[in-house]
This record gives C-alpha cells, structure tokens and sequence, in this order.
C-alpha cells in the first residue's frame, strides 16, 4: 500500500472511532421542504435555504435567462473579462439592503472571508474574533498574519479587555464576529460591539450568512452604518451562491484590488448571479415573507418550552457525537431529517442536533417535529 494511502486509512479509521466521520449522502431537493435521500422522502430540518428560494419559479426563470444570454461561465476572473453586466445589479441591490455605499461579490462566503480579512490587516495588526466565529472566519484571520485574539463568546468585558490590554502595540485592530451565529443561532451583540470599536479605534467587521434575507425585514443581523465591513453568502436565504462585502466604496474599491479569492479566482457563472438578484428583489419586496423562518422556528421552540429562537437556527446540545448520531437516526425513522454536528464543527462534548426553520415548513411538520423532540431535551448537555 502506498504510504499516502495509508496515511489516509489510519486517519479515517480514527475518526471512524470517534464516531466523527463524514460520509456524503446524494440528495434530491423539491420545492418546499422535502428532499429524497438514501431512498426515502424526508422532511428536511437542515437546509439554510430559508425562504426557498432556490426553487422558486421566479428565480429559476431569471437563472436560465442570464444563462442563455450570456452563457453557462464567466469565462475568466472578474478583472480579466469575466465581469458581466449582471455583477453591477447584483452589487447594487446589496448596497441597497445593507444601506451601505457599495458591495462587492465574492465566489462564496467562504472565499469572501478568505479574501477580504488578510486584504486589511497584515503582520502589523490584531485581529478579535469571537470564540465561535465560523471556521472561514478563522481561515482568514490566520491567512492575514496578524497577532490573532480570541474572545469570550459574545462577551464584550472580555473583548474590551482584550482590546486594552493590546492597545498602542498594533497598526490596526479588527473586531469579527459572526452576526447569527451558526451553529447556536444566537446574535452578536452588534450595537455593543460597534460602540467598542467606536472607543477603541478598532474597525468591526460581522458575518451575516445567516441573518440575511431572515432578520429585520430581510436587511439581517447587521445594516447600515454601525458595521463597516458587513459580509454575507448569497447560497442561504439568497438561495443561490456567492458571498458578499458590503462596505464605503473606497474599501470596496481596495478589496476589489486586493483581496486575492477575488483577484485571483472567475468570476460567478453569470446563472448564479441572476439568480441572487431576482431573490433580492423578492427579498426587499416581500418583508412579511422575510419574517416567516424565524416565525417558524419560535413555534418550535414555544412548543418545546424553550427561549424564544433569535433566529430560524435552533440548536439541542446533547454532547457526545454518538448521541448526536443517535437522535438523528430516531428523527430519520419518524421522516424527518436534522442533521446531526459533531467537532470539529462544534467544540468537543457540544454534538448536537442543528434544527433549521424556513417559510416552506408545515407547522403541522413543526408540532409532531417538537413531539419527538420533547423527550430529548431532558437529556443534559
Ligand atoms: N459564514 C458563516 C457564518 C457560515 O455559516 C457559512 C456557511 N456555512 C459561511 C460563512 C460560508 O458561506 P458559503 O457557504 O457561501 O461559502
């Protein structure tokens, strides 16, 4: 056996163990909330597609007519050719709805994060993260190389020491946090935080992949000008795929220049961009829509005697992964799928089952949902 596959064996067989092990499973979404998968048709509690709008009639129309206008790829990086007049639309609408003076569009969140974090800060500066960023938080921030702190979740004490303690030694500090963290489904203490940058010159930069499009009349966790760097997906309630920096448009001109997942990387293919723009409309033309995955997921929690969901992300912590498997195959045999999230997505003895809301689900689905779920939440974390 090759050393290199036997490297690979040893270390599956590790997470095998572990009970940490991923397998792909092919799945087949429909319209509204149900999926087939493994050859069963479920109810599915685990997609971010919050307003379903990935299967909207009206977004696939504008989808397919982008792509046979101007063809299935961008054909080349966004400062080569590859910047269709679609881009301009789509950066606009996102200015719009974050009241910002301009946007830039990424490939994904994932390489937003990557891009724009190490295009502002460099050896010189301090970076802050919350201690539950989003791993592409993460990415970036060691990508940068700057001196990179942790700090408590949501606790601005601990961050406003942190920041003291630092001050005077760095170029510049850089706040991020997550705004809908994603796997709690809890807020950031965005006014909090702004006024902590405020005090100590530092630039705050929040992640709204799960706020967008669901919080606030759709404008999400963060808008306006209390954020200067406010960063999202386009692939959750957007429903298609991207990622976005909305910001001043002397920063989005520098970002544009040198964030390198946009410089060095195509642009979207010009199906998906039409897509974010006819959901972004809907978006900003239909509020009462807007508001229903998170209607939906306090339903659930009022059901279950919990505190009132903050967003349409709802977590039941059960602690081992094995249990977190366990509970996932119990719903699974009842019809519906929640996914189970085991580290390294979430720290050690935190498995849990990861309930997401969206405007398709049944509140009929809901309550029998909460009915099977009553007698796990007695179970401690
Ligand atoms: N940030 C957060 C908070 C996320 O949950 C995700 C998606 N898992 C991303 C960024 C990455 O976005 P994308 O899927 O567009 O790469």
């Amino acid at each position: 056996m090759h050393s290199l596959d036997r490297f690979a064996e040893t270390k599956l067989a590790a997470l095998d163990g572990a009970a940490l092990r991923r397998r792909l499973t092919p799945t087949a979404r429909h319209p509204g909330a149900v999926l087939d998968r493994a050859g069963r048709r479920l109810v599915s509690f685990s997609c971010n597609d919050y307003l379903n709008l990935s299967t909207h009639p009206t977004i696939i129309a504008a989808s397919v007519a982008a792509t046979q206008r101007y063809g299935a790829g961008a054909g080349a990086s966004r400062l080569v050719t590859g910047d269709h007049p679609l881009y301009d639309a789509l950066e606009s609408r996102l200015a719009a709805l974050k009241d910002t003076e301009d946007a830039v569009v990424f490939g994904s969140g994932y390489l937003a994060n990557t891009g724009i974090i190490p295009a502002l800060t460099g050896k010189t500066d301090a970076i802050f993260v919350d201690e539950l960023a989003h791993a592409c938080i993460w990415a970036g921030a060691k990508l940068a190389g700057a001196a990179l702190f942790t700090f408590r979740h949501n606790d601005l004490d601990h961050l406003a020491s942190l920041l003291a303690a630092t001050r005077g030694q760095a170029r510049h500090a850089l706040i991020v946090t997550d705004g809908v963290f994603s796997m709690d489904g809890d807020l950031a203490p965005i006014a909090g935080l702004a006024a902590l940058a405020d005090a100590h010159g530092a630039w705050l930069m929040t992640d709204d992949a799960h706020g967008i499009g669901v919080l606030n009349a759709g404008h999400g966790s963060a808008y306006g000008e209390a954020v200067p760097l406010q960063m999202g997906t386009l692939s959750k309630a957007v429903g298609a795929y991207g990622g976005y920096l909305c910001a001043s448009r002397v920063v989005c001109d520098l970002i544009r220049n040198r964030a390198r997942s946009f410089v060095y990387t195509t642009g979207l293919p010009p199906g998906v961009v039409a897509a974010s723009i006819a959901s972004l409309d809907l978006i900003a033309s239909e509020p009462d829509y807007c508001a229903q995955p998170l209607r939906k997921a306090r339903l659930f929690t009022e059901a279950l005697g919990l505190p009132a969901a903050q967003s349409p992300i709802v977590p039941l912590i059960l602690g081992a992964a094995e249990a977190a498997l366990a509970a996932q195959a119990q719903l699974e045999a009842h019809g519906f799928l929640v996914a189970a999230i085991r580290p390294p997505t979430v720290p050690e003895g935190t498995a849990r089952l990861r309930f997401t809301f969206t405007a398709a689900h049944e509140e009929a689905d809901i309550s029998r949902l909460a009915g099977l779920v009553r007698p796990m939440v007695a179970v401690p974390a």
